[in-house]
């Protein structure tokens, strides 16, 4: 009898582990599985290591590269290419962020149900959210800089404008050397795969917990003799601005103040509002994941900490998780997850696959976004200048990032505008391009411009 029962017990032990197993295998198959058939072994999808089907188009249908027997074709205009270079990639896969080997199976039209032998020879169709003509007006408003421009639509969650520099023609590929210093990371999407010092920009996120944090913060004075001695460092201003309040300190981004507050806050509480603002996370863009932003707050010493509060230190912001913070306080805490991929079909139209819009988790109390937003209005009103943003509800902070002391600085501008039928959050990015009111802003209204339009017509 105890035998038996013995036996029983090790029957269910291995018929558990079995179901396990199985249950393991169907789940990696449901999930992996598009992987796996993609890999470049298998013969079906590839020619010699070339994908060799499928179709990428921008959200409009433009088609940006097209496979045909193991050759990829792309897009007709030259600028074209490049503004989107980063974002449709190379067949080769050396760039990461790249749709052709990151949707690799989306594009051949893998699926869990019949495998790949179903597959027609054109593969699928993928669209994603961008909109060719509005890349390319960022890439032209990037002119030589190098950096990025990223928009996306925060309620829906669709990139709009993903564009890197430095950047080549995947038609006709350039022989690149690593000491090259004109394609100085040109595989890198500097949107989604870098983190940059944030300079100014980073001054949002200090406010964030200053609201949170100091009781009645809106109402404090602050003295700006144009340097402060905080630690053992010297934290200097770019004026000297007097006894100024909370909001007039962000209006004219002044060191002093944001150095002293940083001060009161301290570095455990900054932080957390690093993370909790969603910037140290990684987000999953359609599986193509973001580089986490990353800081020094939790170890610095005070002087280090005010630098840190300040946008310099050992800030360094990722763009994209810097916009979609932009997109939460537009939006009252919380905002959509970016998205680059819109639908995909079969060549003839039929819809296959669905894309689940996420939401962040909450980044920000819905009251002190309302007074983030208030006060990026006034910067742009009381410094920018309304005037340079015709016809957009625009509410922004520039940056400008010193990398050391000999280099010219990084230029920044991020925000959002208010629009119902353009919820638009952004980041822009320029090397050396110097005073973010003066070069980020521009390319930002340039870029906006166009996505306002594109967006706004897409219902009619
Ligand atoms: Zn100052």
């Amino acid at each position: 009898m105890k035998s038996i029962t013995k036996r029983t017990i090790v029957s269910l032990i291995l018929a558990g582990i079995l179901i396990l197993g199985t249950g393991i295998f169907v789940f990696n198959f449901f999930t992996k599985g598009s992987e796996w058939a993609s890999y470049p072994a298998n013969s079906h999808l590839y020619t010699n290591g070339i994908l060799n089907s499928g179709t990428l188009l921008d959200k409009d249908g433009a088609v940006l590269a097209d496979a045909h027997d193991g050759t990829w074709s792309y897009h007709d205009d030259q600028t074209t290419r490049k503004a989107l270079l980063h974002t449709v990639g190379v067949p080769d896969g050396t760039i990461y962020t790249g749709a052709i080997t990151r949707f690799a199976g989306k594009l051949t039209g893998y699926n869990f149900l019949t495998g790949a032998q179903h597959i027609g020879k054109d593969g699928n169709k993928v669209y994603l959210t961008v909109d060719a003509d509005v890349c390319r007006a960022a890439y032209k408003a990037l002119g030589s800089y190098k950096g990025t421009v990223c928009v996306y639509n925060y309620e829906t969650g669709e990139i709009i404008c993903l564009v890197s520099t430095p950047t080549y023609d995947p038609a006709y590929p350039p022989a690149i050397s690593d000491s090259d210093p004109n394609y100085d990371g040109v595989y890198v999407n500097r949107a989604l795969s870098a983190s940059f010092i944030p300079g100014s920009t980073f001054k949002l996120i200090t406010l964030t917990a200053a609201l949170e944090e100091i009781p009645d913060v809106t109402n404090m004075s602050f003295y700006c003799g144009g340097s402060v001695d905080i630690g053992d460092k010297t934290i200097t201003c770019t004026g000297t601005h007097g006894d100024i309040s909370l909001e007039k300190a962000l209006n004219v981004s002044c060191n002093c103040a944001f150095a002293y507050i940083a001060d009161m806050l301290g570095g455990k509480t900054l932080d957390k509002y690093t993370k909790e603002t969603g910037l140290t996370d990684s987000y999953s863009v359609n599986g193509i994941s973001t580089k986490a932003s990353s800081f020094g707050f939790k170890d610095d010493p005070a002087g280090e900490v005010a630098w840190g509060g300040v946008g310099q230190g050992h800030d360094l912001v990722n763009p994209c998780s810097m916009m979609i913070y932009m997109g939460a306080v537009a939006n009252g805490g919380k905002a959509a997850v970016p998205q680059i991929i819109e639908k995909t079909t079969l060549q003839g139209g039929l819809k296959t696959g669905f894309y689940i819009k996420k939401q962040t988790e909450r980044l920000v109390n819905s009251a002190t976004a309302e007074i983030i937003t208030q006060y990026m209005k006034s910067n742009v009103v009381n410094t920018y200048g309304e005037s340079r943003f015709p016809g957009l509800d625009i509410y922004g902070k520039t940056g400008t990032a010193q990398v050391d002391s000999s280099d010219s600085s990084n230029s920044w501008f991020v925000g959002f505008i208010k629009n119902e039928d353009a919820p638009l959050a952004f980041a822009v990015y320029a090397e050396g391009g110097g005073s973010g009111s003066r070069t980020a802003a521009t390319i930002a209204n340039t870029v906006l411009q166009e996505a306002v339009k594109s967006v706004s017509t897409e219902e009619e």
